[in-house]
Parts: structure tokens; sequence; C-alpha cells
């Protein structure tokens, strides 16, 4: 037996970056550095670097004429030759012994923490427009978390052993990896889902294509490099930037797909798994499809609630990040009682929030990712602009000649099925709508079925039998519920994350119930003393 043990965990602390401190001075020396640079990022292509001339680019969002890096992006052939890379890694990684994997993963961890942690900081900063705390919050702890945690649960899964072997047999459950290679589709928004989206599955000993999003490239061309450095072998992580349009379906047809891991768009979720649907006579095993997709994440407030709680969940929670977490939170329910003090103290923060450059810490909020986004949310600030139903309250400007600026935006509606109530916008924009105190069960109603989707929401209140009551009728409304605290922030461990109905399929990413779905069982019977006779007792002549 192996004395192999992972201990349990603990989170990665948040450095304060305060004035003065080492963290703050290494950040700023590492923006320098790669500010002062512009890289070309490869394919990795079985440990190799592929360069195929059709190029994207990674910019600044705050300020977008500045471009960081130019990455090759992958077509047909590369993707066929990282397919077959994937199953040439497949025959060593698969077979490997975990404690040869864990140990690879757990050095990402030292990594990211200490050598690695203001790169992937400086780039996510740079390449997604994060200030520095939201930056630390994803591309240091988050993903420091994600590679010291998944290890020990994967310890756990394997713990996970038959109840009984009466003599003279012995029962095991072998987790083995799946059959085939994981394709791991990571979203623009957060560092740390680019980490984990192909470490999970590798973790477990499959192989993966990873495709980042293309406005992300940049901090996940650090990862790449950081998986090298920790020991991960060729092959077992191959990396295909590229339009997703043009990569997925070749990937996705592939007869050896036997795993799909996404986070990004419900659309583009379900266009996969129709995709898998139509191909599924075709491949060797039915591959596993987790997706973790959009949101249009609520706040209900109680009479009971605490003001000042409240306003300052709905501040952070609805613009930090520009609005642009999958828990955003996106529209709000208020008594009208305590409106005019909450609304009051609220426009009143808001007013102070300051937006400008990422590398300016006195910045609350900084720019949207690109332009397709920044058209899209302002399209919807716009509709609420000329429409009867609603009033903005806050912002509403907008200004993309230097970076892509839209200012925290929040929406007073009559109507409860406005557009910006229903749709996700994920943008700074908060919809507010008021209900009568006595109409609190209805309204906590209106609350679940006003969305198709089921990620995070949060109640505020103070008295017990109101949080009863919205724990109660909102059961299914989101996957991570939050009492008197805002609907955004889930911490590896801690809160572990995901959301059902229309958000996905609620595997929680960074948890044993994310890694089962990348192992099949074997279960195995051994036996020291076999039958040496067919008959049975009740076959003797009485
Ligand atoms: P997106 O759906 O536009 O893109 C996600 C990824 O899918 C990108 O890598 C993209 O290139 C790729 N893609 C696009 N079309 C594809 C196709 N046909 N085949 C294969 N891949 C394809 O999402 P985004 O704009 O990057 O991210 C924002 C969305 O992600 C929001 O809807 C947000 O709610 C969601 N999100 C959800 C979670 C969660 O945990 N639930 C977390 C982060 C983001």
């Amino acid at each position: 037996m192996s004395e192999f043990t992972i201990s349990k965990p603990e989170n990665d602390p948040i450095r304060s970056y305060a004035p003065g401190t080492k963290e703050r001075e290494d950040l700023r020396a590492k923006l320098d550095e790669l500010k002062g640079q512009e890289i070309e990022i490869p394919l990795v292509i079985g440990g190799e670097e592929v360069k195929t001339g059709d190029m994207g680019e990674c910019v600044i969002p705050h300020n977008h004429s500045r471009v960081l890096a130019r990455f090759h992006k992958a077509g047909d052939a590369e993707v066929k030759q990282a397919i077959d890379a994937a199953a040439e890694a497949w025959n060593s990684w698969s077979t490997e012994d975990f404690e040869t994997r864990a140990g690879i993963f757990l050095k990402m961890g030292d990594l990211a923490r200490g050598k690695w942690r203001q790169t992937l900081n400086a780039s996510t900063m740079l390449n997604m427009s994060k200030t520095v705390y939201q930056a630390e919050i994803d591309s240091a702890c988050e993903v420091v978390d994600f590679f010291n945690f998944n290890p020990y649960y994967a310890q756990e899964l394997h713990s996970h052993q038959p109840m009984h072997s009466p003599p003279p047999t012995k029962n095991s459950v072998e987790h083995r990896p799946l059959e085939g290679f994981v394709f791991a589709v990571s979203p623009f928004n957060f560092t740390s889902i680019g980490a984990n989206l192909p470490s999970a599955p590798a973790l477990m000993g499959n192989v993966v294509l990873w495709k980042p999003a293309s406005s992300a490239v940049y901090p996940a061309w650090f990862l790449m490099q950081l998986f090298k450095e920790a020991g991960l072998p060729d092959g077992v992580v191959n990396f295909v930037p590229g339009c997703g349009s043009k990569v997925g379906p070749v990937v996705m047809k592939h007869p050896d797909l036997a795993g799909v891991h996404f986070t990004g768009s419900t659309t583009v979720f379900q266009g996969m798994w129709q995709t898998v649907g139509k191909h599924i006579a075709n491949y060797k095993s039915y591959p596993r499809i987790v997706g973790e997709t959009g949101g249009k994440d609520f706040c209900i407030a109680h009479e009971s609630a605490d003001h000042e709680a409240l306003i300052t969940a709905m501040v952070r929670g609805a613009f930090e990040f520009q609005g642009q977490k999958c828990s955003a939170m996106s529209r709000a329910y208020l008594p009208t009682t305590i409106w005019s003090s909450v609304k009051q103290g609220f426009v009143e923060q808001v007013e102070t929030v300051k937006m400008g450059d990422a590398e300016d810490f006195t910045n609350f909020m900084t720019a949207v990712i690109d332009k397709n986004a920044f058209e899209t949310i302002t399209s919807y600030i716009d509709h609420a602009k000329h429409s009867d139903e609603a009033e903005i309250l806050t912002g509403g400007n907008y200004d993309d000649s230097v970076g892509f600026f839209i200012e925290p935006t929040t929406i007073l509606t009559k109507d409860p099925h406005f557009k910006t109530m229903e749709e996700e916008i994920f943008g700074p924009v908060l919809t507010i709508y008021l209900y009568e105190p006595k109409t609190w069960k209805e309204t906590l109603e209106l609350v679940d079925c006003t969305s198709p989707y089921g990620l995070t929401g949060c109640v505020f209140a103070t008295d017990g039998t109101a949080l009863k009551e919205a724990r109660t009728a909102l059961r299914h409304s989101a996957g991570n519920f939050y009492i008197n605290d805002k609907p955004t922030g889930a911490i590896v461990g801690q809160q572990p994350f995901g959301g059902s109905r229309a958000s996905g399929t609620n595997d929680k990413a960074g948890s044993m119930f994310n890694l089962v779905r990348w192992v099949s069982q074997r279960t195995i019977k051994e036996n020291f003393d076999p039958p040496q006779d067919y008959h049975y007792p009740y076959m003797n002549e009485d």
C-alpha cells in the first residue's frame, strides 16, 4: 500500500496589495514588463509549438489599441493533429499512478502561489481588465485552490470502495479515466476557470484539448507554461485557441470525444449538446457533458433587511468586474417601504464608484471585455432609456473611444418582466423592481419563475420566518444561494459552484462531484476460493 496521503488543503490567502507591500511592488514590475513587450502565442500540440499564421490579437480592453500578443489560431488540420497527440499521450497518462499525477497538480499549486502569481495576475488585469483585487481572487487564489483541492477530492473519490468483501472474495472499484479525449472550452471571464476546465479531467488521468476564449488567450498561455514547468507530460493538455464555431464542430464530431468540460453561454452549450446528440451513434462511448452557463442572478430583500448590508451587496454584487461574473446580481426585488432609504444610500454609493484603467489601483471598475460585449450591453441600456416602463437611476453613459467603458447602470422598472429583468446582459447593469410588502410570497414566486436560469441568488432579511420562506420558495432558483450576502465570490472548498435549469449541469466545479464525471468505474471481484462445482444445495434430492 502506498503511504501517499494528501492532507486537507487551506484556501490561499488573499494578499492586500496595500501601498508599501511587496506584492504591490512585484505586481507593478510585472505589469510594466508585460506591457513592454508584444509576444507571439503558438498552439501547443503534443508539447510542440505549432504556428498556423492565421492570427488573432490579445488587447487591453481598457486601452484597446494596445496589443499584448498575437496568437495563432487552430484550423482543421491542427485540431486533428491535437486529437492524435492526445491519443498518443493517453497510452501512458491514463495508466499513470495517482501519486504521480496528483504530485504534478500540487506542484502547479506551488507555482501559481509563488513564482507565477504576479504573471497570472498581471496578464489577467491587462487582458481581462480586472482590478488588482478581482485578479488576485481569480488568477491567484482560485487557481491555487483548484490545483490544491482537486487532488484532495480525487483522493476522497478513490477511497469510495464497495462496503463488503465477504471471504473468500475481495471487491474493489477502479476509477478509470475515460477512453478518448476531453474537450475543455473556457470563457473569457475567469483565468481560474481556464485553469480548472482542462486540469480537472487531466488530474483524473484524461487527455485534453483546451480551447480558451479568444478574448482571454493571453493569461491562458501563461497557464500552459506553468503546466509544463510543473512537469505535465506532453500531449496531456493540448492548447488549441481559435474560433469556437470553427474548432468546436470538428472536435465535437470525433468518435473519440469522451467528454466536454464547458463554461460559457447557454446558447453555445446547447449547440454543443445538440452536436453530441446528432452524432451519438458515432462515438466510441457516451460523452460526458459538463457545462456551466448563463445566469440572471437575483436579489430579493424583505422589509426587515439591513439597509447598509443590502446596499453594499448591490454595489459589489452588480458592478464588480463590470458585472461580467456569471454570478453577478442583475435583478433586484425591493419592498416599496424601504425604497426611499435604500435608494438614497445606493445612489450615493454608486456615484462614488471610480472607473478607469485597471493599473490605477484606486479604481473599483474598469472596461468590459470587447466591442461585441460593449455593443450588446449598451443596446440594453438604450432599450431602457427609450422605454416608458423604465427609468435610468444611475449611470447610463458609455464610451469606447479608448477602452470599452460603461458606467454602473441601474434601471428602475415598473414591469417585473421587463427585458432587462429576464435576459442575461453580462455587464454593469442592475434592474430593480419594487413590490408591495404584502405580496412577499407572490414576489418569491415571481423571482422563481421570471428567468430560465438557476445559477445564483440572494435574500436579505433579519426576520427568521421570511428567510425560511425564501429558502423554501427559491429552492430550485439558484445552485448557489446566499443569505444576507452578495451572490458572487464563491470560494473553492467553501461554496462549490454551479447552477441548474438553463444555467448548466450543476456538477459543482472544485468538488468531488465534478471529478466523478471524468472517471468511469470498473468493478473488480477477486475470488480466492472459487466454487469447483456448478450444483447448488437446493438441487440435492430429499
Ligand atoms: P461564450 O459562450 O461566448 O464562449 C465560451 C467559449 O465557447 C469560448 O471559448 C468560445 O470560443 C467557445 N465557443 C463559441 N462557439 C463555440 C462552438 N460552436 N463550439 C465550441 N466552442 C465554442 O461565453 P463567454 O462570452 O466567453 O463567457 C460569458 C458567458 O459565460 C456568460 O453567459 C456567463 O454567464 C457564462 N459563464 C458561466 C459560468 C458558470 O460557472 N455558470 C462562469 C463563467 C461564465
